[in-house]
Order: structure tokens, then C-alpha cells, then sequence
């Protein structure tokens, strides 16, 4: 299958590791420019090595969505580009904590980042994308929007504000060749996961393996998504062949939410 994807450009945020690396180096390998954006520059670089290695290219905007003046530059940058076909929205994921009691404070310090963050960068975006007549914006959110995770208030409910927004938007620009899809990881073995599995270790005084041998049964694939796992449907989801899929929510979860319909 011809996925359509050389000479496309595609910006992708939260690329210096995990499943927005894993993204990039797959929508790379497909002939795509990407531009890599974290708070990272160095960390940035090691993935545009791991890339231009192996044959594509890529280049660096750093970007920290806590700072206002940041994104500010980010959208400029966006704007200043020749093209832009792709967008991979993410963010590092937000502050742990149950509900109720979590502080106000938090509450809009991540909403800034999380929702306000991702949207400037989407309208931003979108306004090319319309121009152009074609656009995938693909946003990484979570299997929480769909079966909340009781450790994870923030993110339950700024994802969730977020898929509003995204079936919003995809309703309005479909008619420009514009798509707005969202990837639901289930849990995908990234730093990211490493780390949880070894504070759960940590609380448990248990060996991280038998924390992730746990996790694994809870899951019918019987193990963790690996991120190039993730990073194929987000590179199919990206390319011609999916021209005709927008305003969904698509599980990359090894089969863990039971539900039927999301
Ligand atoms: P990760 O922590 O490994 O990577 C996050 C990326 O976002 C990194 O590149 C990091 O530098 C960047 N980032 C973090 N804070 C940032 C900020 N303030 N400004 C700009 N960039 C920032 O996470 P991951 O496992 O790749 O997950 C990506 C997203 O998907 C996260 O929001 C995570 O919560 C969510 N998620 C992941 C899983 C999973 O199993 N990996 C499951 C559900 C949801």
C-alpha cells in the first residue's frame, strides 16, 4: 500500500522520546520531513540522528507547553513553514492524583498546557492545512478518556475536553481535505511507562518484572503495546489512504477496554 506520505511534512510534538519518537522515526522512514519539537534540544537531536541514519530528515524546534511565550514561538515557527501536512499532537502526561481534592491551581496550570496548549497548536495549524486543501491532525490521547484511570483525575477529564474539541474541529475543516483523528494508547512500553511500573515497584517493595507481569494479564495481548506499535497507526492515520476517517477515537490497547463502542 502506498501510504502517500513522501515529500509531506509533519510536525510532531513530544518527539525526543516515547510514542511521539516512535511516530517520527516511523513517518521518516515513509519520506517524510519531520519536525521534531520538545523541551529537549539535545535529547531532539538523538532522534533526528536515529533519522537522518537511516535516510530521512528531520529538524528541531524546542517547545515547553507550560510557557506561554514558547508556544507563542512555536506557532510563529508554524506559520513561517512552507507546508505543513501532519500534525502529531502531544504533551508529557499531567499530574497524577485522585479525585476529589486536587488543587485549582493544578487544575489550570495543566489546562493551560494540556488543552489550551494543543488547541493554539491545532488552530494554528489548521488555518495552513485549510489552505493547502489537505491535513491529518492525529492527537494522542488516552484509553482513560474511555475507562477513567482512578489515579489519573487530570487526565481523565483534560482529554476528555480535548476529544470535544477535536470531533468539533474535524466536523468544520473536513470539507478542506482536513482530518482530525485521536490515537488512544492503551499502556505502550515507553519511558514513560517504565518509570510508573518502577515507582509501582518502589510503593510495593516488589520487583518491577513481577509489576509488569501483572499489568501484562490485565491485558488479552498478554503483554504491553511496543511504540512502533503505536506509531504504525498513527503513520496510517497520517497518510492518503485515510482520507475518509475523521472525528474518531482509535484504541491502540492490546484489547484492554472492554467496551464495545467507546
Ligand atoms: P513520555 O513521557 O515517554 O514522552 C512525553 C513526551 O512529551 C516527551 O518527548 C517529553 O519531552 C514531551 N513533553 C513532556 N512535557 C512537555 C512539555 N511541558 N512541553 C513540551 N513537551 C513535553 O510519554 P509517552 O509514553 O510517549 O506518552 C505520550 C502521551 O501519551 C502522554 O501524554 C501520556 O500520558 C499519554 N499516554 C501514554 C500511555 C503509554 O502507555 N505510554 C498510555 C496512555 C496515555
Amino acid at each position: 500500500m502506498d501510504l502517500g506520505l513522501a515529500g509531506r511534512t509533519a510536525l510532531v510534538m513530544g518527539a525526543s522520546q516515547g510514542l511521539g519518537e516512535a511516530s517520527a522515526i516511523q513517518l521518516a522512514a515513509e519520506g517524510t520531513h519531520v519536525i521534531l519539537v520538545a523541551r529537549r534540544e539535545d535529547a531532539l537531536n538523538d532522534v533526528k540522528k536515529t533519522i537522518e541514519t537511516a535516510g530521512g530528515t528531520a529538524s528541531v524546534v524546542t517547545c515547553d507547553l507550560f510557557d506561554r511565550a514558547s508556544r507563542t514561538q512555536l506557532c510563529d515557527a508554524i506559520r513561517k513553514l512552507d507546508r505543513l501536512d501532519i500534525l502529531v499532537a502531544n504533551s508529557g502526561g499531567p499530574a497524577p492524583g485522585m479525585a476529589p481534592g486536587i488543587g485549582s491551581d493544578i487544575w489550570v496550570r495543566e489546562f493551560d498546557a494540556m488543552v489550551l496548549g494543543l488547541i493554539e497548536v491545532m488552530d494554528t495549524a489548521v488555518e495552513k492545512m485549510k489552505h493547502a486543501e489537505f491535513g491529518r491532525i492525529i492527537v494522542i490521547g488516552s484509553s482513560g478518556m474511555v475507562v477513567p484511570i482512578a489515579k489519573l483525575a487530570v487526565s481523565n477529564t483534560l482529554r476528555s475536553a480535548i476529544g470535544g474539541y477535536v470531533k468539533t474541529l474535524s466536523e468544520q475543516v473536513a470539507r478542506y481535505g482536513v482530518t482530525c483523528n485521536m490515537v488512544l494508547p492503551g499502556r505502550i512500553d515507553t519511558p514513560r511507562t517504565r518509570s510508573i511500573d518502577e515507582g509501582g515497584a518502589k510503593n510495593e517493595s516488589l520487583d518491577v518484572e513481577e509489576i509488569r507481569r501483572r499489568s501484562w494479564s490485565a491485558i488479552p495481548a498478554g503483554r504491553y503495546g511496543r511504540p512502533e506499535e503505536f506509531g504504525a497507526v498513527v503513520t496510517f492515520l497520517a497518510s492518503e489512504c485515510a482520507s475518509y476517517v475523521t472525528g474518531t477515537q482509535m484504541r491502540v490497547d492490546g484489547g484492554s477496554i472492554k467496551s464495545v463502542n467507546t
